[in-house]
């Protein structure tokens, strides 16, 4: 079923219903979204996806009984199948990466999670988009790397994009009703900047001398979110935020030079709209994914999240800070990339994935990886970004580039500090 930006889906008590498909169910996202379905007995579950993690899908399966279950990994979907067979469980498991395509395009799935990790997403949720789901987007990589062409495939389509990241959608929610899914420069609606809030991460006052020490542990040990491994040590590093504000680009039609960054230690102000006459509208709530799911699910209208309520009286202090750029280079990086556009950010995005795997992995220390995302920067020449097939290319390319000087510091030739992009 298509769904125009002023369907609303109800379900028999006439409250909003859907039949989802949850693209990474596994994952934090993941496992949020189906706390929150779990409260609403109109919400659906069509079909379930993973990589690998086969414990966490029989589980998922047996309490929400989705009609299709998908493994990527080949031998993870042949344990699955048996082990829903054992407990009498009738959901079909399907493998492989196209099987992600074919349950988020389905036409009885008419709302798409698209919260699988990394560049991996881009195939399903683009194909989501396409066939005019209502897309709530937790995977920013995928728009990262593909802006345009995710924006343009939007415009041609019926589909909705609701954003999941916190900050996104806090700004979606302080935003003019009217200009919120345009897709167009919200400038022309009286908003002069949108400001993304951070909260800096473990090593926000860690001594810089101490950076090359830090463990992937200590990494993902975020202060105030509990996140799967990739996206907490980009919050570490801050790319996390240089993503972030690529994604504010894309999704609402400014250049970086009408985005802030502002460090807000607390996690309570979850990001905020500045207009022309000197009025800034913010978003306000607990630090818990469970807020935008729930917002994303039940729009236009507001459902119980199950998330605590903020009571102010006991929270001390809202602090607002700017960003230290030396502190962190990956979110220097990141607003050059957006600056740069064309396939800047398809190039800094694939070099980051390379970095933090390696870096999750033991083989490099943590103030490698904006020295690595910087150097394959620096050697690639960036194009214009309008195809799938340049997207692929200039993503594989960047991978590649990042590998081999990967394999360099390994041998023990240092990389020097980040330097800028290539011109
Ligand atoms: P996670 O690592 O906890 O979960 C990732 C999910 O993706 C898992 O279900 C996993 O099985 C699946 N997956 C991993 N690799 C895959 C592959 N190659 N093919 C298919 N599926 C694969 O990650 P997360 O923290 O839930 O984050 C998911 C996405 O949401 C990321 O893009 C992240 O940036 C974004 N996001 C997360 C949060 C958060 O609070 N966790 C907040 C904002 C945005
Ligand atoms: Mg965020």
């Amino acid at each position: 079923m298509a769904i125009s930006s002023t369907t609303v889906l109800t379900g028999p008590a006439g409250r909003p219903s859907a039949n989802i498909t949850i693209l990474g169910s596994t994952g934090s996202i993941g496992k949020s979204t189906l706390e929150v379905i779990a409260l609403h007995l109109d919400y659906r579950v069509f079909a379930l996806t993973a990589n690998s993690n086969v414990q966490t899908m029989v589980e998922q399966c047996l309490r929400f009984q989705p009609r299709f279950a998908v493994m990527v990994n080949d031998q993870a979907a042949k344990q699955l199948a048996v082990e829903l067979h054992k407990a009498g469980c009738s959901t079909t498991v399907l493998s492989g990466e196209q099987a992600l395509v074919e349950v988020a395009t389905h036409p009885e799935a008419d709302t798409v999670m698209a919260a699988i990790v990394g560049s991996a997403g881009l195939p399903p949720t683009l194909a989501a988009v396409e066939h005019s789901k209502k897309v709530l987007l937790a995977n920013k990589e995928a728009l990262v790397m593909a802006g345009e062409l995710f924006m343009r495939t939007l415009a041609e389509s019926d589909a909705v994009l609701l954003p999941i990241d916190s900050e996104h959608n806090a700004v979606f929610q302080c935003l003019p009703p009217e200009s919120r899914l345009a897709g167009g420069d919200i400038r022309g609606q009286g908003v002069r900047k949108v400001i993304l809030t951070a909260s800096g991460g473990p090593f926000r006052t860690l001594p810089i001398e101490q950076f090359g020490d830090v463990t992937p542990e200590q990494a993902c040990r975020h202060p105030n979110w509990e996140m799967g491994r990739k996206i907490s040590v980009d919050s570490a590093t801050m790319m996390n935020k240089g993503l972030e504000v690529i994604e504010a680009c894309f999704l609402f039609g400014v250049g970086p030079e009408h985005v802030e960054v502002l460090i807000h230690p607390q996690s309570i102000v979850h990001s905020m709209v500045e207009y022309m006459d000197g009025s800034v509208i913010a978003q306000l709530g607990s630090p818990d994914m469970r807020i935008p799911i729930a917002y994303s699910l039940a729009w236009p209208e507001r459902i119980n999240s199950g998330a605590s309520f903020l009571d102010l009286t006991r929270q001390a202090d809202l602090q607002f800070f700017a960003p230290d750029l030396e502190r962190f280079p990956c979110l220097r990086l990141g607003m050059e990339a957006a600056a740069k556009g064309g396939t800047a950010p398809t190039i800094l995005n694939a070099a980051n994935e390379v970095a933090v795997e390696s870096f999750l992995s033991g083989n490099i220390s943590f103030k490698d990886i904006p020295a690595i995302i910087a150097a394959v920067l620096a050697q690639m020449t960036c194009d214009n970004a309008d195809s799938i097939d340049i997207i692929r290319q200039a993503d594989e390319q960047a991978r590649a580039a990042a590998r081999r000087i990967i394999t360099e510091t390994e041998l023990g030739n240092g990389l020097s500090a980040p330097t800028g992009l290539k011109q």
